[in-house]
């Protein structure tokens, strides 16, 4: 008999006959018992579900050639790509090593689009080499080196320009200063992007689809991406007027919020994108520009909620009048978030994952560094030694973020499909730790 553990309304998290945690059905002990902790559990069936929602999503609401790139900083190794890939999405990559990685999995070139604010000239002829269908250009000097790099290599690039509109995603305002004064992208209030944008038309070897924008990310509201919408239209019918072109594309970037802590729940993505559609075809109806082919670049939103990473309790110390430590073998080295933001995340005893979370804890992490934590005040079952503890939502900005700090090696991810497990990233071992070293 399973129960569902009333957490995000996740119905793959489940608590089995023996109280233990499942994830998509799948006993967690005997996947710590299997391949040893900390460990990354992704559930594979859920990411697979979350790209095909967001493909069939868009496909519905944006003209053809509308889809969602999957923004691989979330998580990024050869398998994600492939997953990706196979459920119909384009990739969204910001570093040469995250390009090498979709171009080892096989991914096709054209369905890359290569992002950063500071890419070399090796990191452009790299990507225009390997015939990666655009380049989100950062401004006017990388504008320019494109053009000529295309050149030398003979080819004709395709390249959004990164723009930036000036709206604060947590307020749902229109900011004119402030939030352009950003390292990304170039600045549409100040008029600099329409000024880039006549310049980027006369270049002889780039090819000017039309423009990216991310307004930031843990996006609730469809507000945020309405006023990007709107900001940008207005741009478009600037654009046409001043230089006569009308953009084709528009990449309106990721930032789909999901919930971390039970007091959370993550938007409905599918209706959101639903309105967003209907926000840019009355737009456009408005200004009388044709529809845009629209591309988002969801990450967090597609593999976050299926991550969970499970840990073994080391020792319980509590602190005569001070708190509760709860020490794990993993901590900042596998999920920097707390301790470089405050992120916060909920967790359980895996054990006994159906009993009451009577304990309130600090997870503590086995770094030497006491800002080494996973989180405080966090309500778990009551612990002890030797328990397994799961923290939940994991699956984005963890392994991707890991590091070898006090050179604790990179758990391994374990990805689960259809009620069976397999290795996608294998454990670190002291000697890869130690690889490098002359
Ligand atoms: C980080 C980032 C994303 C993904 O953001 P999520 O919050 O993970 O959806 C998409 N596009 C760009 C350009 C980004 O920098």
């Amino acid at each position: 008999m399973e129960t569902e553990i009333d957490m995000f309304q996740q119905p793959n998290l489940t608590v089995n006959a023996a109280g233990h945690l499942a994830i998509g059905g799948v006993d967690s002990l005997a996947l710590a018992e299997k391949y040893g902790t900390p460990l990354y559990v992704l559930d594979e069936d859920m990411v697979r579900e979350r790209m095909a929602l967001y493909v069939d999503a868009m496909r519905a609401a944006f003209p053809a050639g509308s889809r969602p790139l999957y923004a691989s900083k979330a998580l990024c190794c050869k398998a994600l790509c492939a997953m990706a890939h196979e459920q119909g999405m384009g990739l969204d990559v910001v570093s040469a090593g995250e390009l090498y990685t979709a171009l080892a999995a096989g991914f096709p070139a054209e369905d890359i689009c290569f992002h950063g604010n500071a890419k070399t000239e090796a990191d452009i002829r790299y990507a225009v080499s390997s015939g990666v269908g655009i380049i989100a250009a950062d401004g006017e000097e990388e504008l320019e080196r494109i053009d000529r790099i295309a050149g030398e290599l003979g080819a004709r690039q395709g390249v959004l320009l990164r723009v930036t509109p000036g709206i604060d995603p947590h307020t749902f305002a229109a900011v004119n200063t402030g939030v352009v004064d950003v390292k990304f992208g170039v600045p549409i209030p100040t008029g600099d992007a329409l000024a880039v944008t006549g310049r980027a038309l006369e270049k002889e070897n780039i090819h000017l689809l039309g423009f990216h924008c991310h307004i930031g990310s843990q996006i609730f509201e469809p507000d945020p991406f309405f006023l990007e919408t709107d900001v940008l239209l207005a741009f478009l019918a600037q654009v046409r007027r001043a230089w006569g072109y009308t953009a084709g594309v528009l990449d309106l970037g990721g930032g789909f919020a999901v919930a971390y802590t039970e007091d959370q729940r993550g938007p409905d993505c599918a209706d959101m994108i639903r309105r967003v559609g209907e926000r840019l075809a009355a737009g456009c109806r408005a200004l009388d520009l044709p529809v845009p082919a629209v591309l988002m670049e969801p990450g967090r939103g597609i593999v976050a909620a299926a991550g969970v990473t499970l840990y073994t309790v080391q020792n319980v110390k509590s602190v005569p009048g001070g708190r509760c430590y709860v020490a794990v073998d993993g901590g900042m080295t596998d999920n920097p978030r707390y301790a470089l933001y405050g992120a916060r995340y909920t967790a359980a005893v895996a054990d006994r994952a159906g009993e009451a979370k009577t304990a309130r804890v600090t997870l503590a992490g086995c770094c030497c560094e006491s800002g080494d934590l996973l989180g405080e005040d966090m309500a778990i079952q009551p612990p002890h030694t030797g328990d397994r503890v799961a923290v939940f939502v994991t699956g984005a900005y963890n392994y991707s973020m890991a590091s070898n700090y006090n050179r604790v090696p990179r758990p391994p991810i374990a990805a689960l499909r259809g009620g069976t497990d397999r290795l996608i990233v294998r454990r670190e071992t002291w000697e890869d730790v130690t690889r490098y070293d002359l």
